[in-house]
């Protein structure tokens, strides 16, 4: 089993060596490096944290950032987002996952949950670039309220490449929302998923609009449909739910459902304020996400932290909401958590994912606090090394083959541009 040094690294404001063997934390604890097959020397200018797991995203949309921005919602998904997605090929997703991974490696996140088109060749990309993935079935109705051909079909291929995968990615029921997908195809994501033990994905609630549709048609809300058809537990991941009842909320906690809040993605398409205060209160359990790149348009866990506090300060009045360390274990341990990863923390028995932290950068000066340096301050510059599954990923700031990869995503953009 390969070891691992990680010499005089700063952990909790301490100096310390921090060993792993394998995928996982030896032990945290002064060593000699002599039986080790490599060593990172930090010489007590770097910091150990955890990395970020982003709890909802698109991947592939990084071909479609600053494709159409600035319009409304409903004339965004139909005059533009959803017509260039038609023609996307499984070769332009390939490359587009592949810029999505690149940035959020460099921008210190090892693990995405994703819902798209033409899944194998996002399952790929994140399996040749080692970080961990959750890949979704994704259900969606076609034309005649029947499953959407293309979906149905890359479901089949995905589940064909499944056991050849990597552990680190692991495929969830992914139905898109109530808007989009019958009730016979949630009631059958929901069985699939009780069958199977796969986590269920879906957008709850993310517009005002999405909830009195779902009143008008089924006399429920958003949450409590999906909960009458068996669609929250602790299984479940809910994107967005900005507009959340009380009686929403106490379903969510009883069910120990997982929220993915996506603070940005919220405020630029105006889908409105995701209430922190009433969601902590009523002890949910909170992860955070980006959302695509046509919604965002970055990738960054570091400024989606950031968003995540401010708004959730200004919507309940009080800068004591959304505290940093809060902020951060949303961002890590709580994003880990909800998909079974064995990781979030740096501490002995874990599974070694880590961030390198350069100290030396203007941003993380004075050195008061490293969290709320990193919540409020740092951008993706201060990333200095990333590890994820016991494998560097990124070394002083580069990620192997990254050239070739922003060559091939800019010319799946360029074919996105030319056929409209
Ligand atoms: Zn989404």
């Amino acid at each position: 089993m390969r070891r691992m040094l990680i010499s005089d690294v700063v952990l909790n404001g301490h100096r310390t060596d921090v060993a792993i063997a394998g995928n996982r934390f030896e032990s945290i604890g002064r060593q000699s490096g002599a039986s080790f097959d490599s060593v990172i020397h930090c010489r007590g200018r770097m910091a150990i944290v955890p990395p970020f797991y982003n709890t909802h995203t698109h991947a592939a949309m990084t071909l479609l950032r600053g494709y159409a921005d600035d319009v409304e919602l409903s004339e965004w998904l139909t005059g533009h987002i959803w017509p260039a997605e038609a023609q996307l090929t499984p070769e332009d997703i390939y490359a587009g996952s592949r810029v999505a991974i690149l940035e959020m490696i460099k921008s210190g996140t090892v693990f995405f949950n994703d819902m798209y088109w033409d899944q194998p060749a996002t399952a790929q990309a994140a399996a040749e670039m080692g970080v961990r993935a959750a890949i979704g079935l994704l259900y969606l109705s076609g034309d005649e309220g029947q499953t959407n051909p293309r979906s149905r079909r890359s479901n089949a291929e995905l589940l064909e490449l499944a056991p050849d995968l990597p552990d680190r990615i692991q495929i969830t029921e992914a139905p898109h929302s109530v808007y989009t997908v019958p009730e016979a195809g949630l009631r059958a994501a929901a069985e699939s998923a009780s069958q199977t033990g796969r986590i269920l994905h879906i957008h709850v609630s993310e517009t005002r609009q999405e909830n009195a549709d779902c009143i008008a048609r089924t006399g429920r809300s958003p949450v409590a449909y999906l909960n009458d058809l068996g669609l929250i537990g602790p299984n479940s991941i809910l994107a967005h739910c900005v507009h959340l009842s009380d009686d929403d909320r106490r379903i969510l906690a009883e069910h120990d459902a997982v929220v993915a809040h996506l603070p940005a993605s919220n405020m630029k398409l105006c889908s409105g304020q995701f209430d922190h205060a009433a969601a902590r209160a009523a002890g949910l359990h909170l992860t955070l996400g980006t959302d695509g790149a046509a919604s965002n348009n970055s990738l960054s866990m570091l400024t989606e932290m950031k968003l995540a506090s401010l708004s959730a300060k200004i919507r309940s009045g009080s800068p004591t909401e959304a505290r940093d360390h809060d902020v951060f274990e949303m961002a890590t341990a709580a994003g880990a958590r909800a998909f079974g990863i064995d990781a979030g923390r740096i501490a002995e028995g874990l599974l070694a994912d880590a961030l390198l932290i350069d100290l030396d950068q203007p941003g993380l000066i004075a050195d008061h606090n490293l969290e709320s340096n990193l919540v409020y301050a740092a951008d993706s510059s201060v990333i200095h090394t990333v590890i994820c599954d016991g494998r560097v990923l990124m070394a002083d700031r580069r990620v192997p083959g990254e050239d070739e990869i922003l060559e091939q995503g800019r010319a799946a953009a360029a074919r996105v541009r030319a056929r409209t």
